[in-house]
C-alpha cells in the first residue's frame, strides 16, 4: 500500500486560511507549480528558503509515493522594476548596465540560480519553462480574455479590467485585500497612465523604441505582462485546474491575485486548489538590503566571505538551518543561530555512525512504531520539519541509549528503525553527509597519489613495487585498470 493511503496529509492553504486534509485531483498524482526566479541577479538567500520550503514539499510528497510533475518556472523577460507595470524590464536593465545582451544575463544567473540551488541539494523540478519559451501561448490567452471583454486596449498595450472582473468574480480573494486597497499604485508613479483603473494590471505592454526585449503580436511591438507567463505555463503543463501552486509571500498580492483572475477568466475555472506562501529570511533581525549592507549571498556562507558571519557554514548546515524552522514562520539568519544549527548537525549524524556499528537483542525495549509515526505526524501537519526534526534527535538519543545497553533492539526493529531514520534524513529533508563526501574525495585523491608513484615505479623498470602497489589496493577493493588513456580505478 503506498505511504499516501496510510497518511493523512494536512497543508495550510492560504486561499482558506485554514489547514485542509489534502486530496489530489488525480489519486496518486499531484501537480505543483512554483513561482521561479527573475534571472537578472545571484539568487537571493531570501528566495533560496523559498526553494528550500519547496522542495521540502516536493521531496515529502515523493516519499509519500505520489508521482509528482514539479513546474518551476524562469523568468527571462517581462519582470519590470516596479509592480505597477511601469519602470524597465529588470533583465533588459542589466544587460544595458552592463553592456551585454539580456540573453547572456539570462544564461549568467540562470546557471547560478541553479549552481546554489544544487549545493543546498535541491531536487531540480520536473519541467522548468521559461515565458520567453511561451510567448504564443500567452498571447493566446491575452486574445481569450479580450474575447470575454474583459481587456481592453490602449496604445498598444492591453490591460486586465478588474474592475469588470470583480462585477462577477471575486478579485482578492487570495490576498484578502478589498478592491480600493488593491491599487496597483500607477497613478502615483506614472501620472500619464493608460489604464482606466489603478487596480488594473498589464497584460501586453507596447515596447518603448529602445526596448530589445520585444515579440509582435496583434497590438503592437511589445512584451508579456508578468503575472501571465505563469498562467500560461502552469495551465499548460499541469491543466486548467491543478493541486498545489506555491511561492514567496511576497508574491501573494499582486502577482497569484492576478494569476487567479487571468486563469478564471480564461478559463473559467480557479486555478488552484491549495495555495502555499513560503516566509521570508531576516538577516540579524532586519531585512536583507544590499543598499544597506544587512545583506548576504549564498556562496559568501561557504567561504565565510561576510562581515555578518563569524566562520563559514556548509551548505547541508544552512540546510539543516532553514529546515529547524516551519516554511509559514518567519526565519532569522545569524552567525550564532547557524553555529548552534551546526552542533545539532553533527550531533545528528554522529548518531547515524553509531546507528551502524549497534548490537542487537531478541527483543526491543523501545517502541520503534510509535517513534515512526510522530515522524509521520510532524509531516502529515503541514509539513512540519522542526518537529520532524526533533523526533529524528529522539531516534538519535534511542540510538545512544542502545549503544549503552540500556534500551534492546532486535535486528528486524533495527532494520526498520534505521531505514525510517535515513529516509527522513536523506530523501525528505536532503541533508547530506559531508564527512563522508570529504572523505570520497580524500580516498580519490590518495588513489591518484599511488596510481602516480606507481607509474615512476614503472618507468624505473621497478616492477615489484609497481606490482605491490596493484595487489594491495585490489586487497583494499581498490582495482587499478590500465589503459591507453592512463590508469583508472574502482571501489568495490
Ligand atoms: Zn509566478
Amino acid at each position: 500500500m503506498s505511504l499516501y493511503k496510510k497518511n493523512s496529509l494536512k497543508l495550510y492553504n492560504s486561499l482558506s486560511k485554514e489547514k485542509e486534509v489534502f486530496t489530489p485531483i488525480n489519486e496518486g498524482s499531484v501537480g505543483m507549480y512554483v513561482c521561479g526566479p527573475t534571472v537578472y541577479s545571484n539568487v537571493h538567500l531570501g528566495n533560496v528558503r523559498t526553494f528550500m520550503s519547496f522542495d521540502l514539499v516536493f521531496r515529502y510528497l515523493k516519499h509519500l509515493g505520489y508521482k509528482v510533475r514539479y513546474v518551476r518556472n524562469i523568468t527571462d523577460a517581462g519582470h519590470l522594476e516596479n509592480d505597477a507595470d511601469v519602470g524597465e524590464d529588470r533583465i533588459a536593465k542589466k544587460a544595458r548596465i552592463e553592456e551585454i545582451e539580456p540573453m547572456e544575463v539570462v544564461q549568467r544567473y540562470t546557471v547560478d540560480f541553479h549552481q546554489i540551488l544544487q549545493k543546498f541539494n535541491n531536487l531540480p523540478p520536473s519541467i522548468e519553462p521559461t515565458a520567453t519559451g511561451h510567448i504564443v501561448e500567452q498571447l493566446e490567452i491575452i486574445k481569450d480574455i479580450l474575447d470575454k471583454g474583459m481587456a481592453y486596449v490602449v496604445n498598444g498595450s492591453v490591460y486586465f479590467d478588474v474592475l469588470k472582473y470583480n462585477e462577477s468574480e471575486e478579485y482578492g480573494i487570495l490576498s484578502g485585500r478589498n478592491i480600493e486597497d488593491s491599487i496597483h499604485n500607477t497613478r502615483a508613479l506614472d501620472g500619464q497612465s493608460e489604464k482606466k483603473n489603478p487596480q488594473d494590471f498589464a497584460l501586453w505592454k507596447k515596447a518603448s523604441p529602445e526596448h530589445i526585449m520585444r515579440w509582435p503580436s496583434p497590438w503592437s511591438d511589445g512584451f508579456p505582462g508578468w503575472h501571465l507567463e505563469c498562467t500560461a505555463m502552469s495551465t499548460k503543463y499541469l491543466g486548467e485546474k491543478f493541486d498545489i501552486h506555491g511561492g514567496g509571500m511576497d508574491l501573494k498580492f499582486p502577482h497569484h491575485e492576478c494569476e487567479i483572475a487571468q486563469a478564471n477568466c480564461s478559463n473559467g475555472t480557479d486555478p488552484v486548489n491549495y495555495w502555499m506562501h513560503a516566509n521570508m529570511l531576516t538577516l540579524n533581525g532586519q531585512k536583507m538590503a544590499k543598499s544597506t549592507g544587512n545583506n548576504i549571498l549564498p556562496g559568501e556562507i561557504f567561504s565565510g566571505d561576510n562581515n555578518v558571519l563569524d566562520k563559514p557554514f556548509s551548505p547541508s548546515v544552512t540546510r539543516f538551518f532553514m529546515l529547524q524552522a516551519h516554511y509559514r514562520s518567519n526565519l532569522d539568519f545569524s552567525s550564532a543561530a547557524l553555529e548552534a544549527s551546526e552542533k545539532g548537525y553533527n550531533k545528528l549524524f554522529q548518531g547515524l555512525t553509531v546507528l551502524e556499528g549497534l548490537r542487537t537483542s531478541k527483543s526491543t525495549s523501545v517502541d520503534i512504531e510509535k517513534w515512526v509515526q510522530s515522524c509521520y505526524d510532524a509531516m502529515n501537519d503541514d509539513f512540519n520539519s522542526p518537529i520532524l526534526i526533533a523526533n529524528l534527535f529522539e531516534g538519535v538519543k534511542f540510538i545512544h541509549l542502545i549503544n549503552d545497553g540500556k534500551e534492546t533492539i532486535s535486528k528486524e526493529d533495527l532494520e526498520r528503525f534505521g531505514s525510517v531514520l535515513k529516509s527522513f534524513v536523506f530523501d525528505v529533508l536532503g541533508l547530506v553527509d559531508e564527512a563522508t563526501e570529504d572523505n570520497s574525495e580524500k580516498l580519490s585523491g590518495t588513489v591518484e597519489l599511488l596510481i602516480k608513484l606507481r607509474k615512476e615505479a614503472r618507468d624505473d623498470k621497478n616492477w615489484a613495487l609497481s606490482d605491490q602497489i596493484r595487489d594491495e589496493l585490489l586487497a583494499l577493493g581498490i582495482q587499478l585498470k590500465d589503459g591507453k588513456e592512463g590508469t583508472s580505478f574502482t571501489v568495490n
